[in-house]
């Protein structure tokens, strides 16, 4: 049986819930003020292995993820490029929709933006408001007072921070606390974007966005909510104590951190200037890649940032393509056949993946499996055929796998095929510019054809070509 570490309770538990239910996920999206960065891509890409998994055991999953499109950083950045806030928001979103579409991530099923859901925020602070749990402060901000609540805290395990809170509030309830966060900021700057409400012109705090969502597509029937570690605390312990002042019933069941991405030992910011991008790595590497990558360290530790281990990925997954190549993975599988061998890596995979998706464990059932059917290769091609048959089954659960073995492996093969006329076409023009002695032009057609995998010798009549990589 499944089981996932929960951070509430800081144990692996069993995941009990009926076939039949539909599993809510909730996931902390993007706020769209740059491009997405390699912490982005193993946050996504973690929770797109979850689901992919909870599908493949029978689960049915609605998957929600929100867009912060208004917020601080994204009013100064659009400030700072001279561009409208709406134009940059929507050229972020593109670019963030193009990474993720590239690294094959699950599109969620509902992807609403902060923006399209005002009313729901706003009708949840005057609610907040109305039961005291929210007030409005000499700025005209309104604030969440976590004095109201003795287990804030309790999520991020921050619990002596409530017998703090709890001891200032028995001597003064009016005294604030200085973890008390705001719902709503009002307008103080005229050029800045606002939406009118009760309270006069302004925009929601961060918090309050994730609250108001969830209650407004899942009420109280939310079965996982995940995010990346670093919003454990304040964010999520801000979101629940919404949540639960809203409704004291509420209860998310399972609460699932991803940890963090370091580059050189340290957190990715802009003043180190070590932000990795995931359109650069994209660049240099197949998108399975980055996922193998990603899936080689399990996902509650930190991954420190290599792009050396990120190249030998590719050669372990180039391995395991290769052990692919000459396999008929359609063919057919006669029952109960060599069930025994098939169930050694069925068991090791399934049970590496109950056990809180535990991928690196995972990962090294794939290797192992594929050196086995290196091995057997040799002279049983049949059962060689079904065990990559099982082998591509298994990496298609996680997101791998779906290539065309000798396109992943020779993709510069298949570009010089289909681009023989072009080569043809530029040799002869550069055969045309020589004859003209154009040695300029000449030479720059001598490097695009080398940027296809083309070689070309000279002699004094004419020029011959030869591709770099013959396969
Ligand atoms: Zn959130």
């Amino acid at each position: 049986m499944l089981k996932i570490f929960n951070t509430l309770t800081k144990k692996k538990e069993k995941f009990k819930f009926l076939y039949t239910k539909i599993i809510n996920i909730y996931v902390c999206g993007v706020t769209v003020y740059d491009l997405c960065h390699i912490g982005h891509a193993r946050t996504f890409l973690v929770f797109d292995i979850i689901i992919r998994y909870l599908e493949h055991i029978g689960y049915n999953v609605f998957y929600l993820r929100n867009i912060t499109d208004i917020d601080d950083k994204i009013i100064n950045k659009a400030n700072k490029q001279k561009e409208s806030i709406n134009l940059f928001v929507e050229r972020m979103i593109k670019l963030m929709n193009e990474d993720f579409l590239s690294l094959n991530l699950k599109i969620p099923d509902c992807e609403p933006r902060v923006t399209e859901c005002m009313k729901d925020i706003i009708s949840i602070i005057d609610i907040l408001l109305k039961n005291k749990y929210a007030y409005i402060d000499d700025n005209k901000d309104i604030l969440f007072s976590i004095n109201k609540h003795k287990n804030y805290g309790l999520l991020s395990h921050r619990i002596n921070n409530c017998f703090y809170n709890e001891f200032i509030s028995r001597f003064s309830s009016n005294i604030n606390n200085s973890n008390d966060f705001v719902l709503w900021k009002h307008n103080k700057n005229c050029s800045d974007p606002f939406w009118m409400s009760p309270w006069g012109p302004g925009r929601p705090g961060w918090h309050i966005e994730c609250s108001a969502i969830i209650n407004k597509f899942f009420k109280n029937n939310v079965n996982i909510h995940g995010g990346g570690i670093d919003l454990l605390f304040p964010h999520h312990e801000n979101e629940i104590v919404q949540l639960k002042s809203l409704n004291n019933s509420f209860s998310i069941p399972f609460w699932v951190h991803v940890g963090m991405v370091m580059v050189n030992k340290q957190k990715m910011s802009k003043s180190l200037s070590n932000t990795i991008f995931i359109r650069y790595l994209l660049e240099k590497y197949d998108s399975e890649v980055i996922r193998y990558y990603v899936l080689l360290t399990h996902y509650r530790h930190p991954l420190s940032f290599t792009e050396k281990q990120l190249y030998l990925s590719n050669n372990i997954l180039r391995k395991i393509y290769t052990s692919l190549l000459n396999c008929n993975i359609d063919c057919s599988i006669p029952n109960n056949y060599e069930i025994k061998t098939r169930n050694i890596f069925k068991n090791q995979f399934y049970a590496a993946m109950n056990d809180d998706f535990n991928t690196p464990q995972a990962c090294f059932v794939l290797q192992r499996l594929s050196q086995y059917i290196n091995k057997t290769k040799k002279n049983n091609i049949f059962l060689a055929n079904i065990l990559a048959h099982d082998l591509v089954a298994f990496g298609n659960v996680l997101g791998l796998l779906y290539h065309n073995p000798k396109n992943f492996l020779f993709p510069n093969c298949r570009k010089s095929m289909v681009d023989i006329f072009i080569v043809k076409k530029l040799v002869r023009m550069r055969n045309s510019y020589r004859l003209d002695k154009k040695w300029y032009l000449a030479d720059i057609i001598r490097k695009k054809l080398l940027t296809l995998g083309v070689i070309v010798e000279d002699n004094h009549i004419d020029s011959t070509y030869t591709f770099i990589n013959k396969f």
